[in-house]
């Protein structure tokens, strides 16, 4: 089975800012989107690319979780 791409890292990113912006605001409002904003302002082409890639990113979930799997 050929290798599946890596998450883009500005898309790890994304992620991660989404989170912590969770951490002020509650919700997904305009507040909440404009302090997404601030950190990254890319944010929507990021959350498109997630979309857009789910079906193998959750592959790539089930896989790590086997335990026969090499590290
Ligand atoms: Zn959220």
């Amino acid at each position: 089975m050929a290798p599946r791409p890596r998450p883009a890292a500005e898309a790890l990113e994304t992620v991660v800012v989404h989170e912590l912006a969770h951490l002020r605001v509650f919700g997904h409002g305009p507040a909440f989107w404009s302090l997404v904003a601030s950190r990254r302002p890319d944010h929507a082409v990021w959350r498109r690319w997630l979309r857009d890639h789910a079906l193998e990113l959750h592959l790539a979930l089930d896989e790590s979780a086997r335990p026969s799997r090499a590290h």
